[in-house]
């Protein structure tokens, strides 16, 4: 969808932390991590909602998603997708956070 802004990012239109790509999934860093390490894997299928993506397009990204989550080697984290407005949705093309939780022992000086 042109003005969609991760379509944009799929395309290589808008820079991205690149950090995984296949035929059908993108994931990169979130420009505005709520944590270090907070990535956004996406289906490369346009689609605003969780229910608008077929599935065989969705199949690979929580699969990426584990994998991310697993590499930042986070004890804690936390998979989120949200859907409308009201749930918090502010990019109208489906997207799965993953933001790891800092390991307890850092910041306990
Ligand atoms: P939502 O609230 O829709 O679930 O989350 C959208 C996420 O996309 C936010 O965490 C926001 O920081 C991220 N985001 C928005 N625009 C961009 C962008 O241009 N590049 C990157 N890397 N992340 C973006
Ligand atoms: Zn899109």
């Amino acid at each position: 969808m042109a003005a969609c802004i991760f379509c944009k990012i799929i395309k290589g239109e808008i820079p991205s932390f690149k950090l995984f790509e296949s035929e059908k999934v993108f994931a990169f860093l979130d420009i505005q991590p709520l944590s270090q390490g907070h990535a956004l894997v996406i289906p490369k299928f346009h689609g605003e909602k969780l229910v608008d993506i077929p599935d065989e397009q969705l199949a690979e990204c929580l699969p990426v998603a584990k994998k991310i989550a697993k590499a930042t080697g986070a004890e804690n984290y936390n998979i989120l997708q949200n859907n409308g407005r009201l749930a918090h949705q502010l990019v109208d093309h489906v997207h799965f956070h993953v933001i790891p939780k800092p390991n307890q022992q850092e910041g306990l000086g």
